[in-house]
């Protein structure tokens, strides 16, 4: 199969659809790898690492979807990216297609075959090629909750994990998930006193397995949420609730009786955030303060390190796209039903029901 990638072109988007071991590794199974001129440079590599790897380099994208029978990107294709779709191309990438009206209309009238990363499902369960993102933000979650308790960022002034015979500061996390378990695992690390909050209680066994006594395991509920985040240092918001907006878990009252410089990440923002006083936020303006408590709301944190989350994305969307490429996308879809949640929308069909739903397509 001859595989295209396309240089992303959505503002402020370094990451790549695949880097060159990857290239190579679908080039030892047969296949061919077309790559548009500089679409590694965000991350640290050139158009002659991907030559090495056996791509051909292409100068425009207009080349590598005119010849691709399949482009894997990384973003949802923008209008000028959409246009150039063809018929019976397969397309596999983010593409968060529920909100987004003019994308899905474009994808249907294309005759596509779109598979989106978010909505494939893993063997174990869970949607295996979005916890990438969430391990990388999870992680991110405390460098950035660590620099915000610096006094010229307008923290307490705290180091997170204290020296001898200073205490730590105590980090809260709400939400033992994908995102809460990576932010665990560097606040340990760092020597903050560390409390997690969930309301599943698997979770919560599955932390105080790992973690032991260097965890706090607290059932979440409003009071005991109240108790923690009133008197944290550093708090990281994490939750999720399928298909839903977060819930506003702490409130403006909450925020107001915490210390003056404490900080909260809000990791929840970009399903709108879990505490009432969040606002989403960029990488060019990360924080603000409110109530005199420093606010961490950027929407998408794995931008931020866009050669990591590239390699961490590649490592769990390469097996599906040399399954793909070995089989056809025909046999590829009909053996694998994890893969087949992925398909969004299939030459002119929404495929997937909370889309059609949500936009009022047939399914
Ligand atoms: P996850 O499903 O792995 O974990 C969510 C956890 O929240 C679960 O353990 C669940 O039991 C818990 N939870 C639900 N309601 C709760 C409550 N009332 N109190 C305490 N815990 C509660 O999800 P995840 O992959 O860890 O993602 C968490 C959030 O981070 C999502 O909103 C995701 O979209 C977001 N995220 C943001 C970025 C970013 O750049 N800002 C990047 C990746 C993920």
């Amino acid at each position: 199969m001859l595989i295209g990638v396309p240089k992303e072109i959505k503002n402020h988007e370094y990451r790549a659809g695949m880097v060159p071991g990857s290239v190579r590794e679908v080039i030892a199974h047969g296949h061919e790898v077309i790559v548009e001129t500089n679409a590694g440079a965000g991350i640290g590599f050139t158009d002659e690492d991907y030559i090495a790897a056996g791509a051909t380099i292409l100068d425009t994208a207009e080349e590598i979807f005119a010849k691709a029978e399949m482009i894997v990107k990384v973003k949802e294709p923008l209008a000028e990216e959409r246009k150039r779709l063809r018929e019976d191309q397969i397309l596999f990438t983010y593409l968060h297609l529920a909100p987004d009206m003019p994308q899905t209309q474009d994808l249907v009238n294309s005759g596509a075959i779109c598979i989106a990363y978010e909505t494939v499902t893993g063997r174990q369960g869970g949607l295996p090629l979005l916890a990438p993102m969430s391990e990388v933000a999870g992680r991110m979650s405390i460098q950035a909750g660590a620099q915000c308790l610096e006094k010229s960022r307008g923290g307490l002034g705290m180091l997170l994990g204290g020296v001898p015979g200073v205490s730590p500061a105590k980090c809260v996390v709400i939400g033992g998930g994908v995102v809460g378990s990576n932010a665990i695992r560097m606040a340990v690390g760092l020597g903050a006193r560390v409390v997690v909050l969930d309301r599943n209680v698997d979770v919560l066994r599955r932390i105080n397995a790992e973690f032991g006594s260097r965890v706090e395991t607290v059932f979440s509920s409003q009071e005991s949420l109240e108790q923690e985040v009133t008197s944290a240092d550093l708090v990281i918001g994490g939750v999720l609730i399928p298909g839903a907006a977060a819930p506003k878990l702490v409130t403006e009252e909450m925020v107001k009786q915490m210390k003056p410089g404490a900080v909260l990440v809000d990791v929840a923002i970009d399903q709108g955030g879990c505490f009432e006083t969040s606002h989403a936020t960029t990488h060019a303006e990360p924080t603000f303060i409110k109530q005199d408590v420093v606010h961490y709301c950027v929407a998408n944190m794995p931008g931020a390190v866009p050669r990591t989350s590239t390699f961490a994305l590649n490592n769990v969307t390469l097996p599906f796209i040399l399954n793909i490429a070995n089989k056809g996308y025909k046999e590829a879809l009909a053996k694998d039903p994890h893969l087949l949640n992925g398909l969004n929308v299939y030459k002119g069909q929404v495929t997937e029901r909370s889309v059609a739903e949500n936009l009022g397509f047939e399914y």
